[in-house]
């Protein structure tokens, strides 16, 4: 007997994301034996490094295993606070930052606390899974701006200023780009973000990729508009500067009534972020660079390696990362007839038979709103990104032959 089950407007609004339904067909294919290269993680595949690991550790011996202040630890916001001020160019009180559970529940909380049902949210496709997920859960609604893939895929300020309407409540930013690698420069922020000036639209900034920057520098919006500071929450963690996306530290930092009302939000949610990671995240952002510059590095080199073969086959298109880990290749070429006699028209049915027949794991495009791409992380070791990166532009541009 059915047992009827009634899910709430939360409950039935949001898919399971296309990141996790991709990596247990990868599961499942190398229990059966079959080789595949991912393509989908979006994590460092390093350890966290030897100063952080040595800090849990001292943290854990010493009894911090208690329940803590639950916008964290004073330590710790002070610390952020004297990171971040000279990043920003913004004099940084600890009371103005709030430590959670990774960038997510920064996100989450800083959402919840403005949105009302009906608030719209203004985003730039391609955009991270999670955002839209975010804004339909508490009820708002993405308005989402399409840029081309010519640009990078990167806004311009016609474009922003056309879609902050009357009721635009947040303009929700992320620079360094996931999944594009785009990195937005000081003066196209400044150009880009112009019409928030004639809206009263709440700005967040998603930064978590700010570490990960190859050939160029990460500016952060706030950094470029302080006039703006009174209505930014700048959103960071420690999962991809420093390895540690297991230990699920993110923070924001913004004006102090917003995060008062994100931190008694939390403080019925989650309470505080795990006392014993709080202490790890301190070691990372207290470190000496040479105790984590190596995690960028990796992956500068990987990037390196990745744009090495993909530039052989002029075929294959996509912006030049100069961020993040990933490269999001325009598959619009590809749609159509393959070999097989396979019929190929979305992101989702190539990402699936690119897996089944080619052991080759990638996200479809449509995963971030945007069904012409498909994203590729370099996050696995560097014989392994050759092998599979050479099968995947092979494989491509052959249509499977
Ligand atoms: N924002 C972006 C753009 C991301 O790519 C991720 C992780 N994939 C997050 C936020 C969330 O990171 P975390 O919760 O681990 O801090």
């Amino acid at each position: 007997m059915s047992t009827g089950w009634r899910l709430s407007r939360m409950g039935t609004s949001v898919r399971e994301s296309a990141t996790l339904r991709q990596n247990a067909l990868v599961a499942e294919l190398r229990a059966a034996g079959r080789t595949v290269f991912n393509f989908t993680v979006g994590e460092p595949d390093c350890d966290s490094p030897q100063v952080v690991r040595a800090a849990g550790h001292a943290a854990l011996d010493a009894g911090q295993t208690h329940y803590t202040p639950t916008a964290g630890i004073g330590e710790l916001r002070a610390q952020i606070a004297a990171t971040y001020a000279p990043r920003h160019g913004l004099a940084w009180q600890p009371s103005q930052v709030i430590v959670s559970a990774g960038v997510k529940q920064v996100l989450w909380t800083a959402l919840a606390a403005v949105l009302d049902p009906g608030d719209e949210v203004v985003m730039i496709a391609p955009y991270w899974v999670s955002y839209a997920a975010y804004v339909r859960m508490l009820g708002g609604v993405p308005r989402v701006v399409r840029p081309p893939s010519g640009r990078e895929y990167k806004a311009t300020a016609d474009e922003l200023g056309a879609a902050i309407g009357p009721r635009t409540r947040v303009v929700l930013f992320n620079t360094p780009v996931n999944p594009t690698g785009a990195v937005y420069s000081a003066d196209e922020l400044r150009a880009l973000l112009a019409p928030l000036r004639h809206s009263s639209a709440i700005l967040l900034t998603d930064e978590i990729y700010e570490d990960m920057v190859y050939d160029t520098e990460h500016v952060s919006p706030v950094r470029v508009l302080p006039e703006l500071a009174d209505r930014t929450l700048v959103a960071s963690g420690a999962s991809k500067s420093f390895a540690m996306t297991g230990w699920r530290i993110g923070y924001g930092l913004g004006p102090e009534p917003l995060i008062r009302a994100m931190t008694n939000l939390q403080s019925h949610q989650t309470g505080n972020p795990c006392s014993i990671s709080q202490h790890g995240a301190l070691a990372a952002l207290r470190a000496a660079k040479s105790e984590v510059a190596h995690i960028p590095a990796l992956f500068r080199t990987r990037r390196d390696v990745c744009l090495e073969i993909l530039q052989r086959y002029p075929e294959i298109r996509f912006p030049i990362p100069h961020g993040a880990f990933y490269f999001f290749i325009d598959v619009q070429p590809f749609f159509g007839p393959w070999h097989g006699g396979k019929h190929i028209e979305t992101s989702e049915q190539l990402a699936d038979h690119l897996l089944q027949e080619y052991g080759l794991a990638v996200v479809p495009g449509s995963a971030f709103d945007n069904d012409g791409g498909i994203r590729v992380s370099y996050t696995l070791p560097e014989a392994d990104l050759r092998l599979g990166l050479e099968r995947l532009a092979r494989t491509l541009v052959q249509r499977g032959a």
